[in-house]
């Protein structure tokens, strides 16, 4: 890893990746790795997760983490108990992750979409567990929830969903459970629940907001898990698209990338307003 001297921007330098395949997958040709008797799960499952064998960090850092073994499941096709096997995977993989002592961040996420660089089609997320907590992450836990009802989504029993007031991205979703946990492990049952049907409805919101699935990344924010004295932190979900309209990109640009500063041209309040009043 190397840093940047000005700005301090920790950069992994990952050659290696360069040589991965780009996996068009054609379910009809048997060709996806994930697919059931595919090369990554040649048994049947209901969710699964592996070693990535194109890991971006050396000793075994990089998991993948399959959502169904239905090729076209997306997470508003999935039922609430399905999602519940997702979630139930997360928490049992940061547990076995966040034990060892070089690991201190676990970072589960999602990128969905051509779009975003998501070379397998198939449903699925990942898990990096870092050996420090990156800047970013660091700075997540202090985040705190804020009440706006001009930037609701929805609320369910246990989980709350909002956009956030200065969101960089043209979507932008922060989902949090209404009672403070730090990370996925802390989740009563009923917390894991609220997640899978706030998920689904979530979700099932953002591919309608354009009528058509919707380019996204998907990431925890959970607690640093080497710290020794306990904090504040507030586990909490962030979903982002870079689409401002229908397959209308917004691009992050010169006067962005050269400034730090962002020029978002969807109004946060009018976003969450459309979002409220997608529900089935
Ligand atoms: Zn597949």
């Amino acid at each position: 890893m190397r840093i940047d001297p000005t700005h301090g921007t920790k950069v992994h330098v990952v050659g290696s990746r360069q040589s991965r395949p780009v996996l068009a997958t054609n379910v009809a040709s048997g060709s996806c790795p994930v697919c059931v008797e595919g090369l990554e799960a040649p048994e049947e499952y209901v969710v699964r997760w592996f070693p990535n064998r194109w890991p971006a960090m050396p000793d075994e850092r990089c998991e993948v983490v399959l959502y169904s073994p239905d090729h076209h499941a997306t997470w508003s096709s999935m039922t609430v108990a399905h999602i519940e096997k997702v979630i139930e995977l997360w928490v049992e993989r940061t547990d076995a992750l966040a034990v060892r002592d070089n690991v201190d961040c676990v970072f589960v996420f999602e990128n969905r979409g051509a779009e975003l660089g998501a070379t397998i089609e198939h449903p699925h997320g990942q898990i990096y567990a870092f050996d420090h907590m990156p800047t970013r992450s660091r700075e997540r836990l202090t985040w705190t929830p804020r009440f706006d009802s001009h930037l609701t989504v929805t609320n369910n029993a246990s989980w709350r969903c909002a956009v956030p007031a200065a969101s960089a991205y043209p979507v932008a979703l922060e989902l949090w459970p209404t009672e403070q946990r730090q990370d996925l492990m802390s989740l009563t049952s009923q917390q894991r629940r609220g997640l899978a049907d706030i998920l689904h409805d979530v979700m099932s919101r953002l591919d309608r907001l354009y009528a058509t699935p919707l380019p996204y990344m998907l990431w925890i924010n959970q607690r640093d898990f080497s710290a020794t004295t306990t904090h504040d932190h507030w586990l909490h979900i962030e979903i982002v698209s870079p689409w401002r309209g229908p397959n209308l990109m917004r691009y992050i640009a010169a006067a962005e990338v050269g400034t730090g500063e962002y020029f978002n041209p969807v109004t946060p309040e009018s976003l969450a307003a459309t979002l409220a009043d997608r529900a089935e």
